[in-house]
């Protein structure tokens, strides 16, 4: 059977993704022409929907919060005709349309057939792994002061890590906080510069270095933790009412494994086109091996990922220029 006489219809790219890099890479497609679906995970949502306020990403002045950015995206590519669903994807297969190579995408029952695929899967918070780590959440542990930060006003809590989004959430949190501690492995901050700076100047925060979080405890609600000093051995509980951990990522790629190529982290090996080691298959954002992972590189990556599929499917239907 021909791809055009198929009964399904065959998209020309579908993005699995809804976070900065899918939505680009969304509105690059439809503004192409092509038929284009975006699948968003019903279950799961963008980390940057969850921060507070982006402060670097050009030709925004003041600032953005990040859903506000979100829906920016949403309504640019929905003006270009891009559809969007949410469902949660549970496997992609290898799939010829008829005469031509392609994939197979399985969403909550559904399938959907396409000839190239863009994975904007994102990646998703790290885990301590310590006791009451996984008992508390909800009851105090979090993974995201936007959502959870103005139910501590007034009270102390605790920020596990020291890169950009531990700081930059540290930040946030003394809008509401007595205290806020935060609590780092090491003796310096792996945060840029100007979030330090900020954070070492706010009076609301305090460090405790080359310390680890060894267990969270509490009753029915988080009450404090007990802290390790690497140096001494010495062992601290630390009394606080919420505690927000940012310890760094995993990518989403679970679904890929196998299919494409991936790091020893499990992040997607891609080449400066996007292109994954499966033909047809692209990839774009926080879930491929990268050294800057911020929204204006995923954007980036978006686009080049859409350009990248529109050349290979012009060069499967015979279309290319
Ligand atoms: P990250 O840069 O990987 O930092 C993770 C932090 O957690 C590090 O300080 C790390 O310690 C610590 N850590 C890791 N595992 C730990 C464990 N088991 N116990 C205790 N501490 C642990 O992750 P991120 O801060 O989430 O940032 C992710 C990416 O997003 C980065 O590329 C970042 O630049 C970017 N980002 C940028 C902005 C911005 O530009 N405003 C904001 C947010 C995020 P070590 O330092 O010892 O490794």
């Amino acid at each position: 059977m021909n791809h055009l006489t198929e009964s399904r219809p065959i998209y020309d790219v579908v993005i699995i993704g809804g976070g900065p890099a899918g939505l680009t890479a969304g509105i690059y497609a439809a503004r192409a022409g092509f038929k284009a679906l975006l699948i968003r995970g019903a279950s799961t949502v963008s980390q940057i929907t969850a921060t507070d306020r982006i402060e670097n990403y050009p030709g925004i002045v003041g600032g953005i919060a990040g859903f506000e950015l979100v829906e920016n995206f949403i309504n640019q590519a929905r003006q270009f005709g891009l559809e969007i669903t949410d469902y949660d994807v549970t496997r992609i297969t290898k799939a010829p349309s008829g005469d031509l190579p392609g994939w197979e995408i399985a969403a909550d029952g559904k399938t959907y057939r396409t000839l190239s695929l863009i994975a904007a899967t994102g990646a998703n918070w790290r885990k301590l792994g310590v006791p009451g780590e996984e008992s508390f959440i909800g009851r105090g542990v979090s993974f995201c002061a936007t959502c959870d930060g103005p139910f501590y006003r007034g009270l102390e809590v605790a920020v596990i890590g020291g890169g950009d989004t531990a700081i930059q959430e540290a930040l946030f949190l003394t809008n509401f906080a007595r205290k806020v501690t935060v609590i780092h492995r090491r003796d310096r901050l792996r945060a840029t510069a100007i979030l330090r700076d900020r954070a070492q100047k706010n009076a609301k925060i305090e460090f405790l270095w080359d310390s680890v979080v060894e267990e969270i405890r509490g009753d029915k609600m988080v009450g404090g933790l007990l802290v390790k000093n690497l140096k001494t051995g010495s062992l601290t509980e630390l009394p606080a009412e919420g505690v927000f951990i940012f310890v760094g990522l995993n990518p989403n790629t679970e679904l890929l494994k196998g299919i494409v190529d991936l790091d020893k982290s499990g992040y997607i090996l891609t080449d400066q086109d996007m292109k994954t080691s499966a033909a047809g298959i692209f990839a774009a954002g926080d879930c491929i091996r990268k050294t800057l992972r911020q929204v204006v590189t995923a954007c980036g990556d978006g686009a080049t990922a859409a350009f990248s599929a529109q050349h290979y499917v012009e060069a499967l239907k015979g279309e290319s220029y």
